[in-house]
């Protein structure tokens, strides 16, 4: 694992974190990891399998009797269930709307972090989540923490939502994303938090280009501080 590099960028739902993850990566050359699609894979699978996702007991045998398969296409780690690649599948309203609880289960956190740890096998990573800088990689020099007003957070993921041909409506967006948050915040394992040590950036009033350029100076000069 020598000179392997992980940056970790955590934030709030729809603060950012995939455009400027994937940017920073295409930027260095670097593998984009999309932790929270893994949490969705977990959900996706228990809801087509018939299981509740409230149950957290059969949540996490369901996990556990899948098949994971992990890899890099396009320069990006993806995984596989059981031969299945989802990548719209886990955007729909049923998994967005209990990802936030099955993502609390403490065994299902154990099995996506180790997972997330091991793609570090397969070269330097951006890896963009929740826990990214306190957990996966807590050693990790390189950590950022991207927010942006919550108002500001609803209206782009409506508008990304609206582009993908969802019938969403605004306020029920907002309403959704402060929900997660909320129990993202204050869960007991690995709430969201500013990592020890990340650069905190605030994006609202900034260009996604200017987000990109901030964290790839700060990785180049070797200070996130
Ligand atoms: O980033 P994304 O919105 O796809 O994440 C979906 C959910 O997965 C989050 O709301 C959170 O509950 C969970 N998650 C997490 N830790 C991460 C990434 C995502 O708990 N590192």
């Amino acid at each position: 694992m020598e000179g392997i590099k992980t940056i970790a960028i955590d934030g709030p739902s729809a603060s950012g974190k995939s455009s400027v993850s994937k940017g920073v990566a295409a930027e260095l050359g670097f593998i984009y990891s999309d932790s929270g699609a893994l949490y969705r894979g977990v959900t996706w699978q228990a809801i087509r399998k018939g299981v509740d996702p409230q149950d957290a007991a059969a949540v996490t045998e369901c996990m556990l009797s899948a098949e994971w398969s992990f890899f890099v296409q396009d320069g990006a780690a993806i995984f596989s269930i059981d031969g299945d690649i989802p990548v719209q599948e886990l955007r729909g309203k049923d998994v967005r709307e209990s990802v936030a609880v099955v993502a609390a289960i403490p065994e299902i956190r154990r099995f996506v972090v180790e997972s997330l740890q091991s793609l570090a096998n397969f070269g330097s990573l951006v890896m963009e989540g929740r826990d990214i800088g306190t957990v996966v990689f807590p050693d990790s020099p390189y950590k950022f923490y991207l927010d942006a007003d919550p108002e500001e957070r609803a209206m782009r993921r409506y508008r990304e939502l609206v582009a993908a041909g969802e019938d969403e409506k605004a306020h029920e967006v907002l309403d959704s994303l402060k929900k997660r948050d909320q129990i993202d915040a204050t869960r007991k394992m690995d709430p969201l938090v500013v990592a020890p040590g990340a650069q905190v950036i605030d994006s609202t009033a900034m260009t996604l280009a200017d987000v990109i350029k901030t964290v790839v100076d700060a990785v180049k000069k070797g200070d996130t501080k």
